[in-house]
């Protein structure tokens, strides 16, 4: 009695019309026709039913086989959505979120943020209403928990990627274990794309003396079952350099060339770690393809990283024009999270950008890392959706089979946990370290946050969340610093100014970088500079961004990230949002700076330093902990201290500009 295969067909003829005339060109038959060729499509009914059966069902399958696609569609067939109910799939990624929510959209011939819906932070998408299947990042559904402890509204909640064991899915698999105790009729689905999952059905795994128990009373399986779907990836050849190389980035682009020169048609997909490098190669590739003498006009390369706009994420999933090559530069997002058809050749650097936190001097850097070799084996997978690919990897056999660790440290071992401390804490659980982990902190990490929350006054002397500053600080979703900045500015009566602080401090960056313009750079943050330091800077491009009419153009001339400040925009009407429900007066305190000053302060003062006076290269050193430390290469606190070479308090900054020619634009 429940809608199948049959009620998709019916609807097929509704849907041809509309999702034909679709930028992507594929009509619905064609689209119904993809779907069933994906491998998870023979596995339907075998999933339906262990998800029925059992608390937690746990699925391993190859990237692209239709996981995160198909199942939430499964699950909303065979009526897991009725009754007002909603399907969950998380991600731990934001570009990904909205990537396959549209996906999903389109497959159902609906309008996204209706029926599917997506919410990641800062951005929701969804009708309360109508939303029926819903993807969003598992910080997100986290989140939702303080309003929601058991996530009622949820009938299954789909944990996807989790091999790649992200803080917040770590935290979420916790929390949602003990949620099942109290809801036997919520149904976990937790997908991974390696083995992984054991680690994790060993996690949900109960005791014998469970099963008489649900037998007697009819309940579900509370082991989970697991359940693998064959890929159908076909043969990869590796090829590994013979010498390591001195410049992966350089390295990557000569290897395209050579691919495009040599190798038949098929797409090209290359792992590169970040944004930088990114926009660098794909600036370089271009530059090349235009000097390049024969097949110059054959190549289209694009950049693939979170905080992409939606025009550019589109161009990555649109189909190839005939006689043309596709050239992909992505972060790791590529290597599990989207699959991109039609990759025949994968360019693999060996880097990704990783999060590394050092308790004993408490910084936390996002580095170039090596990656493991589980992600080698999955990058290297990408090219063999279509046809049998080829693999390049830009390190040696050697250093692969002898140097490179068999699988990555889960996000949790190092980070700063100061987050998700205070999260927990707002969700009730006071006992952290008695809490379920999947895999346990680090304990010195444990005591810094725990260090760090007391002394913002977020927790007391018992450890328990503080009222109201306690409570408030978690309800903001930003790092507990920002928050407790934002809770100071409303006695210090700057609330306007540091909302539109906190609002740029969550985007990447609001400075466009392009290789080789550095000194442009330079003098269009000079135009904004304040002696004061960056924080104070962001207030004047702002206020300029403002003045210029939000003009594109204006962000153009003075490298500044358009869809940045867009974002910037939003964000803040949020944080207003949120401010005020909280009880923050709005209000601005015009040109007095040193308000501003003192709230950024009040969150920020764990990492006073002070600058060593004979020290070389203008070393601080932290007041907490003597840590050595330097001003970061993009502060515009640097790039005051390199036009002056010296000390940066006693700048003019008007003479400065006058001297060197650049006219004030705010
Ligand atoms: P898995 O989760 O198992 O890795 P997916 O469900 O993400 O697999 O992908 C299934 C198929 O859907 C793939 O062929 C993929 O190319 C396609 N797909 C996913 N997202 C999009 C999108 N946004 N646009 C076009 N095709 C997509
Ligand atoms: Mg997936």
């Amino acid at each position: 009695e429940r809608p199948c295969i049959l009620d998709d067909e019916e609807g097929g003829i509704l849907f041809f019309a509309t999702a034909s005339s679709s930028s992507s060109g594929y009509g619905y038959k064609s689209i119904e026709k993809q779907r069933q060729r994906l491998p998870v499509y023979k596995y339907r009914t075998a999933i339906l039913y262990l998800v029925e059966t059992h608390a937690t069902t746990i699925i391993v399958g190859e990237t692209g086989s239709g996981k995160t696609t198909q199942i939430p569609q499964f699950l909303k067939e065979a009526g897991w959505a009725d009754g007002g109910r909603v399907i969950a799939c998380t991600q731990p990624r934001r570009l990904a979120v909205q990537a396959v929510a549209s996906r999903v959209a389109e497959e159902m011939g609906v309008k996204l943020g209706e029926e599917v819906g997506y919410t990641i932070r800062f951005e929701d998408v969804t009708n309360p209403d109508a939303t029926r299947v819903k993807f969003l990042t598992d910080g997100v559904l986290l989140r939702e928990m303080m309003d929601d402890p058991l996530l009622t509204k949820y009938s299954v909640i789909m944990v996807d990627e989790a091999h790649e064991r992200s803080l917040s899915t770590d935290i979420l698999l916790g929390l949602l274990k003990k949620i099942q105790r109290c809801r036997p009729e919520l149904r976990l689905i937790i997908s991974s794309a390696t083995i992984e999952a054991k680690k994790i059905s060993a996690f949900f795994g109960t005791r014998k003396r469970h099963q008489k128990k649900e037998i007697e009373e009819q309940r579900p399986k509370l082991d989970p079952a697991i359940l693998s779907v064959e890929g159908r990836g076909y043969n990869v050849e590796i090829h590994y350099v013979r010498e390591p190389v001195p410049d992966y980035l350089q390295a990557s682009v000569s290897t395209v060339m050579l691919i495009h020169d040599q190798e038949p048609m098929g797409d090209i997909l290359v792992f590169l770690t970040g944004q930088d490098d990114i926009d660098a190669a794909v600036q370089l590739l271009t530059e090349e393809a235009q000097s390049h003498r024969r097949n110059s006009s054959g190549l289209i390369v694009l950049p693939l990283y979170s905080g992409l706009p939606r025009s550019e994420q589109d161009l990555i999933f649109s189909p190839t024009p005939r006689n043309k090559r596709k050239v992909v530069i992505s972060t790791n997002i590529a290597e599990t999270s989207l699959t991109l058809e039609g990759i025949v050749y994968v360019v693999d650097s060996g880097f990704s950008k990783q999060r590394f936190y050092n308790p004993i001097s408490d910084l936390e850097n996002l580095i170039v890392a090596p990656i493991s070799k589980a992600s080698a084996r999955q990058r290297a997978g990408r090219a063999g959706r279509v046809r049998p690919g080829k693999c390049y990897r830009l390190y040696t056999e050697d250093y692969f089979l002898n140097e490179m660790s068999n699988e990555g440290v889960p996000e949790m071992q190092r980070s700063n946990l100061v987050s998700s401390v205070i999260q927990l804490k707002a969700l009730g659980i006071d006992n952290i370290l008695g809490f379920d982990w999947l895999a346990s902190p680090l304990p010195e990490a444990m005591i810094r946050a725990l260090e760090v929350l007391y002394s913002l006054g977020v927790i007391d002397d018992d450890a328990k969340l503080t009222s109201p500053v306690g409570f408030q600080v978690a309800e903001i979703p930003l790092e507990p610093m920002i928050s407790k900045m934002i809770l100071s500015s409303n006695q210090l009566g700057c609330s306007e100014e540091i909302i539109t602080i906190s609002a740029i401090l969550s985007v990447q960056s609001i400075w466009v970088s392009v290789r080789g313009s550095q000194k442009d750079l330079d003098e269009a943050k000079l135009r904004f500079a304040a002696a004061e330091g960056d924080h104070v800077t962001y207030l004047n491009v702002y206020k300029g961004f403002l003045q210029s009419g939000k003009s594109s153009q204006w962000c153009h001339r003075n490298f500044i990230n358009y869809h940045a400040m867009k974002k910037v925009m939003e964000t803040r009407e949020q944080l207003r949002r949120i401010s005020l429900r909280l009880g923050i007066v709005l209000k601005s305190c015009d040109r007095d700076m040193e308000v501003v000053r003192k709230a950024v302060t009040a969150g920020f003062f764990a990492n006073a330093c002070r600058l060593e006076p004979y020290s070389e290269g203008g070393m601080y050193k932290t007041v907490r902990s003597s840590q050595a430390v330097y001003i970061h290469p993009s502060s515009v606190l640097l790039v005051l201290r390199n036009l002056t070479s010296d000390c940066i308090q006693f700048i003019n900054l008007e003479s400065l500009r006058e001297y060197l020619g650049i006219d004030r634009t705010s």
